[in-house]
């Protein structure tokens, strides 16, 4: 038999790239001796945890929601009979097997959407990635150059699942950068943190940018809730006056820094309470 499986790692899909066809094992054929054929051995696909799995033939939908969940999405061979199976008052020595049958076979579409409940956003270089890695157990790639994360990136805070997407720039909710791919993980998540680093001289804008963004992407993702991280406080001795700037945008503003153990500490706190 064929299933999928959900797994915690949203990177598994590109460990198949270069697989065109799985197969679970077909049936044995039956034999002589009484001996039934075996069936075929299972194959287990491994998806990421929020993938939504398509039979394009049927058009069953298979929704794996759960880390462990297991769907069958095809029935394998079974074994073929043995000659036992063949037996009757007018044959008690049969002769007769059957070959073991092919199992199903059907084309798959498999999407993905993250469920994270909490999702990060804001400009490349935001410091979105070093968050995520200071405050969960991910270790998602920090550089400088702005898309060095391509694929969203995952981490556990205790129970919470947040979702670092690579940075989002002018336009990309109209198909020009790379952000636009990803900004739909983020629609199931129930939180947006906005990353802004103290490196924006006026941080008003840099939010705005980023809010017309999102809001021209999805109004719906607009509407969810949201706190503003001031990112990176160390960089500048006036980041309050900055963090007073965005407050009266009348949003929480939680300043951040990843050299600062009490700031860690402080925002792991609000995202777990
Ligand atoms: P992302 O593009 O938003 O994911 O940003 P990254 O996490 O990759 O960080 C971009 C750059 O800012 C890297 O060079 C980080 O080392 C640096 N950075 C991130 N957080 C801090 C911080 O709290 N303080 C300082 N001084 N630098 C930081
Ligand atoms: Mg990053």
């Amino acid at each position: 038999d064929f299933f999928v499986e959900a797994v915690r790692d949203l990177n598994i899909l590109s460990s198949y790239l270069n697989e065109k066809k799985f197969e679970a094992g077909n049936g044995e054929p039956g034999g002589s001796r009484s001996k039934e054929g075996k069936n075929g051995e299972d194959f287990i696909l491994k998806v990421p945890i929020g993938s939504i799995v398509t039979n394009k033939k049927d058009g069953k939908v298979f929704n794996l929601l759960k880390e462990g969940q297991r769907e069958l999405v095809l029935h394998g061979g079974s074994g073929g009979y043995g000659n036992e199976h063949f037996k009757s008052s007018r044959n008690t020595t049969p002769k007769e097997t059957t070959p073991g049958k092919a199992g199903e076979e059907a084309d798959f579409y498999i999407e993905v959407e993250l469920i994270a409940d909490i999702g990060l956003v804001g400009f490349p270089n935001a410091g979105k990635s070093s968050l995520l890695n200071t405050i969960t157990n991910s270790n998602s790639k920090i550089g400088d150059y702005p898309f060095t994360t391509l694929d969203p990136h995952l981490g556990a805070l205790y129970g919470l699942v947040l979702a670092d997407i690579p940075g989002i720039i002018k336009g990309a909710s109209l198909g020009k950068g790379l952000g636009h791919k990803f900004l739909r993980h983020i629609r199931r998540t129930k939180k947006i943190l906005h990353v802004i680093s103290v490196e924006n001289e006026d941080v008003i804008s840099a939010y705005n940018e980023i809010r017309g963004e999102l809001s021209e992407y999805d109004y719906e993702l607009s509407k969810k809730e949201e706190v503003i991280i001031l990112s990176k406080i160390d960089l500048d001795d006036k980041w309050e006056m900055k963090k007073a700037k965005l407050e009266s945008l009348g949003r929480k503003v939680i300043p951040f820094s990843i050299i600062d153990d009490e700031k860690i500490k402080n925002l792991s706190d609000y995202l777990v309470s």
